[in-house]
């Protein structure tokens, strides 16, 4: 293949529609959460199907608050899976509890929920599952050990709008789930987030936290025009989302179907084309769930290579194409190896793994012909490099 191509590894999607809209919330006069934000939750609620939805502004506040609403502290444990972004483990920090890492499946890079029943002990008070590339966990499992267990279930589904486990939408399965809008997830508002969660009690003191710990939120307070007044219920955040960015969202939201419809189109296509290799094996995809595909993520069979996973990453830029490495496991960074006291090999799955995955790009605007150039540079480049 001689002709090149530039293919970025996200692209977001924003067509002129939600230009306009977010040129009408800033012509509006009011510019924080308001009533685009109070839309955008409701909006989300029903998508999602579930009972209460607060918007903040990102997945790791979002996270943050849930714990904290959950009244995780010092002395408590919460159940991480180490092939994570740092985000799921630093909000665990944050609230002077201790994340315990557990490793995760080979086939699907979700946690095993084997791992998640050897980790619990007396001090556990939460898990974070995390729906790895927009694969639901096994929550069945997950849900069940916990309600044994008496401990509550905080959804990392920064990956997983929308995405179903046996039929059920991710956002009303959990406690609480946690969802990103960072700039290149499924949607996006540039920067946000939004909690899900069944039980009002929750919610409210999410919402209050989430201002400052305010009695009532800053727009009920001046929309009535009543007072200047406000009580505050406890040592809150900052962590608000704008209608600026809930604008963006309510025309993100409207499209999220068809979205997801040209991910898995995207995702089938390199599916097709891999099942052909044996060096390149694409994550597993459980029969009980329906998939986000925010990530498409291949195994690389570098026993059976010369060169390493990032030769490969460097031979794939250099013909255009971006990848991208989902993740160091949370146990290899510098902070979390020395604050818990972990070897790699104390999760011996993440850390093989670590070594062999490529993320490809995957979005919308993608066409058939961009995805078989990525697959078809990746397939040349392994033949290139095969051990004799
Ligand atoms: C993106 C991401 C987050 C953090 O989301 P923000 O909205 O950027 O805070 C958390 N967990 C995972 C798995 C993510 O990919």
């Amino acid at each position: 293949m001689s002709h090149n191509r530039t293919i970025p590894f996200f692209v977001p999607d924003i067509g002129e529609p939600a230009i306009e809209r977010v040129a009408h919330a800033l012509r509006s006069g009011w510019l924080t959460a308001g009533p685009r934000t109070a839309e955008f939750e409701a909006e989300f609620r029903d998508y999602v199907g579930a009972d209460n939805a607060v918007a903040v502004n990102s997945c790791t506040a979002a996270l943050h608050l849930a714990l904290v609403a959950y009244d995780v502290g010092p002395g408590d444990e919460v159940i991480v899976p180490t092939m994570t972004f740092a985000a799921t483990a630093e909000v665990v920090v944050h609230t002077g509890a201790k994340p315990v890492l557990v490793d995760v499946n080979a086939a699907d890079l979700n946690l095993d929920p084997l791992a998640v029943e050897r980790a619990i002990s007396p001090r556990t008070k939460a898990i974070i599952p995390v729906h790895y590339g927009g694969q639901p966990a096994p929550m069945d499992r997950i849900m069940e050990l916990a309600r044994r267990h008496g401990i509550t279930v905080i959804e990392d589904a920064a990956h997983a709008l929308p995405a179903r486990y046996r039929g059920q939408m991710v956002g009303s399965i959990g406690d609480a789930t946690c969802f990103s809008f960072y700039a290149n997830k499924t949607i996006t508002t540039g920067e946000g987030g939004m909690i899900t969660t069944a039980d009002p009690a929750i919610a409210a003191r999410i919402r209050s936290l989430s201002l400052h710990g305010l009695s009532n939120d800053a727009w009920n307070r001046y929309s009535g025009g009543s007072t200047w007044d406000y009580a505050v219920v406890a040592a809150g955040y900052k962590y608000n989302l704008t209608d600026i960015a809930a604008s963006l969202g309510l025309d993100q939201l409207a499209r999220a179907d068809d979205f997801a419809r040209e991910r898995q189109r995207v995702a089938s296509l390199y599916d097709e084309i891999f099942a052909g290799s044996e060096l390149i094996t694409p994550l597993a995809t459980s029969p009980d769930v329906e998939h986000a595909h925010h990530l498409y993520v291949v195994k690389l069979d570098v026993a059976a290579l010369t060169h390493d996973r990032s030769w490969v990453m460097e031979a794939l830029r250099s013909r255009g194409v971006a990848t991208s490495v989902h993740y160091r496991p949370v146990h290899m960074h510098k902070y979390y190896r020395a604050t818990l006291e972990h070897e790699p090999s104390d999760f011996p799955v993440a850390a093989a793994l670590f070594d062999e995955i490529v993320s490809l790009p995957i979005y919308p605007i993608m066409t058939n012909e961009d995805v078989e150039y990525v697959a078809s540079v990746l397939l040349e480049t392994i033949s290139g490099i095969l051990r004799s």
